[in-house]
Order: C-alpha cells, then structure tokens, then sequence
C-alpha cells in the first residue's frame, strides 16, 4: 500500500568547487542576446554555462501538467523550458547523469507575486519528474555579493555580479538598436546579420574581461575601464554597415507590461514584437536596464522613509543615492559608444509622479507603479502612438496595474492602449485585438506624417532628394532628432526639411 510523503522544503544538494569542470550551469528567462552574454559572464568566472532553448508553446503545456493550476503564465512557460530540457537530456543521459552533470541558476524575490515562489513550483516539477536531487540555485535580483551557494560551487560575488549587470546593459542596447532599425532596413535580413555578429563580439568581450579581484578595484575597473567602451565601438562599426528608409510610415508601439512577457522574445507571448513588425509596426522594446533602475529607486525610497528616525538608514540611503548616479553614468557611457542612438533611461522619479494619481509608487510587487508610469511617459512626451501591454494570465500585480490603467484612460482618452492577456494558448484572440488598436495607430502615424509634410511645404519627391544627398539619415546609427511627433518617418521628415533649407 501506497504510503503518503510529507511535504518537506527543497535543500539543493551541495555544489562543490571541484565539481565546476563537469557541471553546465543552466540559465534561462531572458533574450537569446542577455542569455549570450551572461554565459560569457559566467565562462569567464570559470563556469560552464548553457542557456536554456528558448520558450517554445510545448512548454506551457509542459508546465501544465506539472505544476499548481493557478501559476501565473510565466512561471508555467519557464518552469516548462526547464523541465522539457531536463527530459531531453534524462532521455539521453539518465536522471542520475543529469542530476550530476547539470544545475539551474535563477532570480528569485520575495513580495506579493509568485516571482518569489518561482523556486517551489521547479521543484514540484522535478518531483513529478523523479529528479528530487536535481540541484537548483536561487539569486536574489537585490544582493550583488551574496556569498557561496551550498558547497561552494557557485560564488555570486560583486566582480560576478558587475559582469551580469553590463552584459544586461549591452544586451539591453543592441536591442534597442535592433528594434530601431530592422523595420527600416533597406537590404532585409541586414538588421539580423549585424546583430548575429555584435552579440559575438560582445560575447567574447565577456568572456575575457580581465578579472579585477575585490570589491572595490572591481567597481573601479567596470566604471574606469574603457574596455566595453572599445568593444561596443567596434558593435558600432558594424551597424555603420546597415542602410535604412526612415521615411516609411510606421506606427511606433511602446510594450510595457510584466517583466518576463514584455522582455521575452517568443511563443511565452505570442511573439509579439516580431508579429507588430510584420504587420507594419516599429516596436518600442522594454529594457531590463529601467527595471535595475527601478530596484535601485525602490530602495531609495524605502532607505527615505526608515531614515526620518534613522541615522544609519540616511548613511545608506547616500551610498545608495550615489550606486544610482554610477549606475546612470555607466549606461550613459555604454550608449555614447552607439553614438547614443538607443534611448537614455527614463527618470524614475518622473516615471513615479507620472504615476501618482493613479497608483501608489509605494506599492510593489510585479511592476509597480512602472506599468502605468511608463505607458504615461511615452504618450505624453510622444514617444510612441500606442501602448501595447502584456499581462500574464493569472497575475495580481499585473491584474492591478491594469484596473489603474481605465482610469488613466478615463483622463487621457486620446492614449491608444492595447493591453493584451497572455494565456499562451489563445493566440488568435489576443492578437486580433491588438490588431484593431494598432488600425488607429497606423492612421495616426500617417496623419502625423502628412501634417508634418505640409508644414515645411516640400514634396514626398523632394525630401527623397535631400535624404540621397545625405548619408548621415540613411546610417542605422543615426539620433534622429525628436521634433515633437511620435512617429520616425516624421521627425525624419522634419529634420531633413530643416536641412533643406
Ligand atoms: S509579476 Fe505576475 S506574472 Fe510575473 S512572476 Fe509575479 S505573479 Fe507571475
């Protein structure tokens, strides 16, 4: 007779040192390009690393089967991805090989969202599995030194730390590059290419940074040093090769939304920025670098409110006030080797005023007062025609952000907003209403480009002349100058009429 087992908390086995040789660690949740270069990151710290295949729509069913029925989206697809590997790996291997050869590393989190319960549903996973002794490690997205895992095997340490942060940063900046530019490429495919080989080179920049050992001669070395400065200005050589038709109408879609659904590439969201492109969209990515900012923000303002009675509490809310400054100051950097093509970081105080009438910016948990935050910034300073947001099935942070949202519409109606409810399996539904948001916005990228067209009285014929004369517009890395439209075709438009004249 069967006899029940009690539940007992998951305890990863030990991780020793000598074992790093033989075991891949695992690391997934990201884009293939941030996957790229953090496993540069982790080579270069003397670790075998993998990414996990990316999110794929047998996943989800994957992670339904396995885990509790109300998870949240992202965690059934990822915990999915980890699983389907596992088995394909089992099949090949064994479950004891694999429970020796392997261990998976992720972020975890404490607050109200299953972020922080991301860990209980791997393991009930693997116990569906019988892979009990697969060992899994959790990070916590707060701490840059955080000490050994057990064992010793794995050090999160600051020099460990910095290197994910600046690979997260660069991951960051080539997508904003690739996002900008393949909707006006002129050869198709060139966007795709140029990117392929600045991940490889940015990869290998990764994996051999010199190590500075210690915290503080680490900090200086990444803030000091020019060496991803170098190598982000030979990612800009290459994109100098990419020609671009600026002049095509497209309606620019900012995505916001849950962390994990806004910045994943793939089935885990319908694939949403790449179907925007194809029906004729420029997609606003979302970069991880405003969520780090966030974190930084977040504990500023908690350090603010301890400090009124605590002396120690105001010491840290300065050293942290400074980590943020150093924080921009390196983004900052990294963008002026792109000839600061990729947009700057919104300014989290604004993000959080932006927000206020709508929702507390003391309230955490998922995105915060982000989602609305940022949905407000980019409409009122015109950034993008359309707000395209994506929320997870079965998420309460997200479920909330949204209910605020009706009353931001209710006091800015002219914000074109689709806000999208991923479930991973209803694909058609979702889109379609997508679809007919992103009709208005169309029509109003067109409208904006003609009233921009009349108003420096030239010909659609006569500006083409300027832009042949002119390389500088035809370069993907070009900072059109923001003139006050939305839309790239019609700032370019403006800007090539004031070179006109
Ligand atoms: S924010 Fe929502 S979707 Fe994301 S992990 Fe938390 S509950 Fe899940």
């Amino acid at each position: 007779m069967a006899t029940a087992r009690h539940y007992t908390a998951y305890r990863p086995r030990v991780f020793t040192p000598a074992e790093r040789k033989d075991v891949t660690i695992l690391l997934g949740g990201l884009t293939w390009k941030h996957e790229r270069l953090v496993q540069g990151v982790f080579e270069n710290m003397g670790y075998r690393a993998q990414p996990l295949p990316n999110v794929s729509r047998a996943d989800l069913e994957a992670g339904k089967e396995l885990i509790d029925v109300g998870a949240c989206c992202p965690t059934t697809f990822t915990t999915g991805n980890l699983v389907r590997f596992l088995k394909s790996r089992t099949e090949i291997e064994g479950a004891r090989e694999v429970e020796r050869k392997y261990v998976f590393v992720t972020a975890g989190a404490c607050g109200p969202c299953r972020f922080g319960q991301y860990h209980e549903s791997y393991t009930l996973a693997l116990d569906g599995m019988g892979l009990r002794d697969f060992r899994l490690f959790l990070l916590d997205q707060t701490q840059l030194d955080q000490g050994s895992t057990p064992g010793g095997g794995l050090e999160i340490n600051l020099p460990f730390s910095l290197g994910v942060i600046w690979a997260l940063l660069c991951g960051d900046l080539l997508t904003d590059l690739e996002y900008r530019t393949r909707p006006y490429e002129v050869v198709p495919g060139s966007t795709d290419r140029v990117l392929a080989a600045s991940v490889e080179r940015l990869y290998a920049a990764f994996h051999d940074r010199p190590r500075r050992p210690g915290t503080l001669r680490s900090i200086g070395w990444h803030l000091a040093s020019s060496y991803f400065v170098r190598a982000l200005r030979e990612v800009k050589a290459l994109w100098d090769t990419v020609e671009v038709d600026r002049l095509r109408v497209k309606p620019r879609v900012k995505i916001t939304g849950e962390f994990w659904l806004q910045t994943h590439e793939g089935d885990g969201n319908y694939d949403i920025k790449r179907w925007l492109e194809k029906e004729g969209a420029e997609v606003v990515p979302p970069p991880i670098a405003v969520w780090l900012d966030y974190l930084i923000h977040l504990t500023l303002q908690q350090l603010e409110d301890r400090g009124r009675s605590d002396a120690a509490a105001r010491r840290k809310s300065r050293l942290v006030g400074g980590v943020r400054r150093a924080y921009h100051w390196a983004y900052g950097r990294l963008r002026a080797a792109l000839d600061e093509v990729p947009a700057p970081l919104p300014d989290q105080d604004e993000l959080a005023r932006l927000a206020a009438p709508y929702y507390h910016h003391r309230i955490d948990g998922g995105e915060g007062h982000m989602l609305v935050g940022k949905a407000l910034y980019a409409h009122l300073h015109r950034h993008a025609h359309m707000i395209c947001e994506l929320s997870p099935y079965a998420c309460m942070p997200n479920t909330m952000s949204v209910g605020a949202m009706s009353n931001v519409l209710g006091q800015h109606p002219d914000l074109l907003y689709a806000p999208i409810e991923v479930k991973g399996d209803a694909e058609v539904h979702a889109l379609s209403r997508c679809q007919m948001v992103l009709t208005e916005a169309k029509k109003r990228a067109q409208r904006e480009f003609e009233e921009a067209r009349e108003s420096t009285g030239l010909s659609l014929d006569a500006l083409r002349t300027v832009v042949e004369t002119q390389r500088g517009p035809r370069r993907a890395l070009f900072a059109v100058p923001h003139a006050g439209c939305a839309g790239t075709a019609a700032n370019t438009l403006l800007h090539l009429a004031r070179l006109a004249h």
